[in-house]
């Protein structure tokens, strides 16, 4: 089994402004981790950067346009309340998908048995026209695009267990019925949507909302009882991970209280699907996590699961 770990100095120079939680030393504390002698036999590849059309198969082509247009020389630039871009926004965002995408090719064509990466700004709050929450190009439905397009996967599942409900995603697939967005979040929380009534056009949005205070037992249960059996009978080609990591206890902008081996276990839980179902191919990709010890604890225990270990 061979893991694929994807990313790019490019994602230090997204720059926040000073006490932004979406900060660079995330990346920073996530490669720490990895620098381990136990992670020594990662495949490691450098995100490549996307064209612009390949960040279209997310969102209509003006909208990534005006993003294009709207990258500052200095400075920032104010997208959304909380969504900023400074100069090296664009390259990150785009390096980003281009890295998410280079690892849907890697693992279809089974150059690698799965893949994560590990890339900012994060992407599922990003809508088909409309940048929010961190986000501007939503990563992880652009992946799922590609999957669909240059390799024929006929079904995709992509589970988001961020504490955010991932929005963007959930509006980008509501009549998509090739793609089954099961998310696991705090409720109520930001962005607000994600109830279990939001079901989609053809019943393939799968929500599950939990509560503050919620802890790993109930996140395992949520999961079992809901998210893995809709995903096992979908029976997907390809199974993609918005891999969030603030429902950790540790987390500072949420009230879950999942520790690392909760993640752990649900890697290893939709490998299990991946492999009935999928060959076994699985990517995931970085979404949020803000504290950097419950990140860093959190990404090792993934990919320890992502290893085989
Ligand atoms: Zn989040």
């Amino acid at each position: 089994m061979t893991t694929l770990y994807v990313s790019h100095c490019a994602a230090l120079d997204h720059v926040m402004p000073e006490g932004h939680p979406e900060s660079a030393d995330r990346i920073r504390a996530i490669e720490r981790v990895l620098e381990n002698e136990r992670y020594a036999s990662l495949v490691r590849a450098q995100a490549p950067l996307a064209e612009h059309a390949v960040a279209a198969l997310g969102h209509p082509a003006a909208y990534v346009q005006d993003i294009v247009e709207r990258s500052p020389r200095e400075g920032f630039v104010q997208i959304d309340g909380d969504t900023l871009m400074s100069p090296g926004t664009l390259e990150a965002a785009l390096r980003a998908v281009g890295g998410a995408v280079h690892a849907v090719d890697a693992v279809m064509t089974r150059d690698c048995s799965n893949a994560f990466v590990a890339m900012r700004p994060p992407g599922h709050h990003a809508e088909r026209d409309r940048a929010m929450g961190f986000c501007l190009f939503n990563t992880a439905a652009i992946a799922v695009r590609h999957a669909r397009k240059a390799f024929g996967a006929s079904r995709v599942a992509l589970v988001d267990w961020d504490v955010h409900h991932g929005n963007g995603s959930q509006d980008i697939f509501w009549d998509d019925a090739a793609v089954m967005y099961a998310s696991t979040h705090e409720m109520p929380l930001y962005p607000g949507t994600g109830k279990s009534s939001e079901r989609g056009a053809h019943d393939t949005i799968v929500n599950v909302p939990l509560v503050a205070g919620d802890d790993g037992a109930v996140f395992r249960e949520a999961f079992e009882a809901c998210i893995l059996p809709r995903i096992a009978a979908f029976a997907p080609d390809l199974v993609v991970i918005s891999a969030g990591f603030d429902a950790h206890r540790l987390d500072p902008l949420a009230h879950l209280r999942l520790d690392e081996s909760d993640f752990g276990w649900a890697t290893r839980k939709l490998m299990g699907i991946a492999d009935r179902h999928a060959g076994g191919r699985l990517v995931s990709i970085l979404e949020g996590g803000y504290d950097l010890i419950g990140l860093s604890r959190s990404v090792g225990a993934h990919m320890d699961a992502l290893m085989g270990r």
